[in-house]
């Protein structure tokens, strides 16, 4: 039976360091970093995203705003973002995924100045990522290998394995991980062989957004696992059936109507040497490593 490893003990312990950090900033440049996330629409999980982020950021003594908006055209939100490019007192900030439809999400990204881009998502800053240069990475696949290292995984040499190429979470994830010296094998839903492939890994992401996907079938024995997957699901009869050994994910499903879970089926737990839990692993690593990019931002600004 593995353990499972949730993200709090990194969390908090990274949370002292960065109220430190801000205090030291405020006394040398006059004032803290600035976070700014513009949120369009009213998609409920954005909604709570956005809330964690500016939350954490006031808890840690840094600004941060949200400035929402029912609705933007493409020309609106390019006006927006121009404004934060300028604005002196925004370090950084986000455009929160997803945009309405109409929107080209390319377009957006390529207009953040690359040293507010605290998302890490601007082609300039993937460009330094490819290189192997310091730049603003993406925060999920940053935090995840920041965590990896807080917990003293020995990572050269091993097999990692990724379920998922998006350009948010698999594809710079395999970059990060190749700096680690890891083997890396990117997976996807044309890949033959899946279960194969996933059971060679020494360690094993799963960002493919498919509730439970990855069973022990997946898993090689003593595996590290990590679930980046966060998927709100609904079917009474599969969360009854899959979810039966955690009381408490049925008791969140009678309360609420549907219950968080990752890519991972719980009973990997009985056969990875650790697995992430879904909520409280890589969600909230990935709204650390904003702000953890954020005072990065600021401090590249004031140099
Ligand atoms: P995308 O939908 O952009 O990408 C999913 C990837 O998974 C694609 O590359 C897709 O392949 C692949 N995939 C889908 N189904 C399968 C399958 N059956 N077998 C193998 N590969 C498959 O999702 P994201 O990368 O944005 O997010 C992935 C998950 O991570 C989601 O659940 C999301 O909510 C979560 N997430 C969590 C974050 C956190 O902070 N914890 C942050 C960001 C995301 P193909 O390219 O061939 O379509």
């Amino acid at each position: 039976m593995g353990k499972w490893i949730p993200s709090t003990e990194y969390i908090n312990s990274k949370k002292e360091e960065l109220k430190k950090e801000v205090i030291g900033l405020k006394e040398k440049y006059g004032r803290a970093p600035s976070l700014s996330v513009v949120l369009i629409g009213d998609n409920k999980a954005s909604q709570s995203y956005v809330k964690r982020k500016e939350k954490f950021a006031k808890e840690i003594g840094m600004n941060a705003e949200t400035l929402k908006f029912d609705y933007m055209n493409e020309k609106e939100l390019l006006e927006l973002i121009n404004k934060l490019n300028r604005r002196g007192d925004v370090d950084g900030f986000i455009i929160q995924l997803p945009l309405p439809k109409d929107i080209n999400v390319n377009n957006i990204i390529e207009a953040i100045s690359p040293e507010k881009d605290v998302d890490g998502f601007h082609p300039y800053n993937l460009g330094k990522l490819f290189r192997g240069e310091d730049a603003l990475f993406p925060c999920t696949p940053s935090g995840i290998v920041n965590f990896l290292k807080f917990h003293k995984f020995e990572l050269t040499g091993k097999n990692a394995v990724i379920v998922g190429r998006s350009n948010l979470v698999g594809k710079p994830l395999a970059i990060l991980l190749l700096k680690e010296n890891m083997t890396i094998t990117i997976t996807h839903s044309k890949t033959k062989n899946l279960q194969e492939i996933t059971s060679q890994a020494d360690f094993l992401f799963a960002a493919a957004g498919r509730p439970l996907m990855i069973t022990k079938d997946y898993v090689k024995e003593g595996a590290v696992v990590i679930d980046v997957g966060v998927n709100a699901l609904d079917d009474e009869k599969i969360i009854r059936k899959e979810l039966s050994s955690l009381p408490e994910k049925i008791k969140s499903f009678e309360k609420r109507g549907y219950v968080l879970v990752g890519d991972v089926h719980p009973e990997v737990i009985n056969k990875a040497s650790y697995l992430t839990p879904v909520p409280g692993g890589i969600g909230p690593i990935t709204v650390l490593t904003l702000i953890e990019n954020t005072i990065k931002a600021f401090k590249k600004l004031k140099a």
